[in-house]
């Protein structure tokens, strides 16, 4: 008997005013992510990850200043549990595993831990240090530009109507006399494209709020290390107009007048919350692609083995999978017989699966 065919549900983009870094970032690798992340119906697949939470703690205790070694270790120790709640809370009834047992949490404890002490090295010192040789900064600079109020501004909700952006840099600041825009990450990596707007729609956002373009902008990471390029108005001008054009298109997707293109891929679809979801995905996806299973299927029986749940699946995608598939454990609510209906990211393979804690389901439309 011939699978039943997969009932494709594009995403339904709600109306957007302002472009955010991670919007644009989800826009460049796909046009239907960034629908997707705009549509109020796939949020629960939107959730915290580890790393995102490992970040949290970083930032928090980054933000402050402390007198002994114990010091940061208490307040590293509250954030991870504040982090650990959120998390939680965020995957109920699942259970996500403990902060140790986070990725990077040990390392970026140690290298937060050497930068908040006294007579650590300080961002401005950091950033001297990483661009010194290449970058001069102005000898002299007005004196209204160098008493402009407020600086430095961390983490401060930047937001234009009329750019139609939005955005919360980590840190502005004059850095040896240039004005500087930075964020932090907590994990290693280049300066890649898409950091490079995001470091730009901050630049965009710092001009409209203080009246004067940033000279720099930097990653910064946890290690102390630093990563940064001058910023060219030419550059800045140019997120601005990508930007403004994905939230055109994005907002004929939302009134129904377009729809958004995909780019399924092994570059592209790896990292994507939404592939449990998302038809041109699951008629793409090949088994050398390096990323958590994902299945659809119509739900032939539910039932229970011991306390545990299950559901058996007559799967319709993707094809190169065998016909039936036996999920157990799923923490979400059990789908209904009959219906259309997907799990991503749980273990196992051939007729037997298991859900993880971060295992996501996705019922299909009829
Ligand atoms: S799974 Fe792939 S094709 Fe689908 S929305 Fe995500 S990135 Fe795009």
């Amino acid at each position: 008997m011939a699978p039943p065919e997969l009932t494709s549900r594009p995403p339904r983009p709600a109306v957007v005013d302002h472009v955010s870094p991670s919007l644009l970032s989800a826009w460049n690798r796909c046009r239907l992510r960034a629908g997707f992340d705009l549509d109020p119906a796939a949020g629960s697949l939107r959730r915290m990850g580890l790393r995102a939470a490992v970040g949290i703690v970083a930032h928090a205790v980054l933000a402050r200043r402390f007198a002994t070694h114990e010091e940061v270790a208490d307040a590293w120790a509250a954030e991870s549990s504040r982090a650990y709640a959120l998390l939680a809370q965020a995957w109920a009834p699942a259970s996500p595993p403990a902060p140790q047992n986070w990725p990077a949490w040990a390392l970026t404890k140690h290298q937060v831990t050497k930068r908040v002490v006294p007579n650590s090295t300080t961002d401005s010192a950091v950033v001297t240090s990483a661009y010194g040789s290449s970058f001069r900064a102005p000898e002299r600079l007005p004196l209204s530009r160098q008493t402009a109020p407020g600086l430095p501004w961390r983490e401060r909700w930047l937001e234009d109507g009329v750019l139609g952006l939005k955005g919360r840099p980590d840190l502005v600041e004059r850095a040896s006399g240039v004005l500087t825009v930075a964020d932090f990450k907590t994990g290693r990596g280049d300066l890649t494209d898409d950091r490079r707007d995001q470091l730009l729609i901050y630049a965009a956002l710092v001009r409209s709020s203080l009246g004067e373009l940033p000279m720099r902008a930097e990653i910064r990471h946890a290690d102390g290390s630093a990563q940064g390029f001058a910023i060219r108005s030419e550059a800045v001008d140019d997120v601005v107009r990508r930007a403004s054009h994905a939230r055109s298109v994005l907002n004929d997707a939302a009134t129904g007048h377009q729809g958004l293109e995909a780019a399924p891929g092994p570059e592209t679809c790896p990292t994507c919350p939404f592939r449990v979801a998302c038809s041109p995905f699951l008629q793409t996806y090949q088994p050398d692609w390096v990323c958590g299973q994902v299945v659809v299927g119509r739900v032939l029986s539910t039932g229970r083995l011991g306390a545990r749940p299950y559901i058996d699946l007559d799967v319709v995608a993707p094809r190169w999978r065998s016909r039936q598939l036996r999920v157990v454990g799923l923490a979400q609510e059990t789908p209904t017989r009959g219906e259309m209906f997907s799990v991503s990211d749980f273990e196992g393979s051939l007729g037997t699966g298991f859900a993880r804690w971060n295992t996501l389901s996705w019922t299909w439309p009829q």
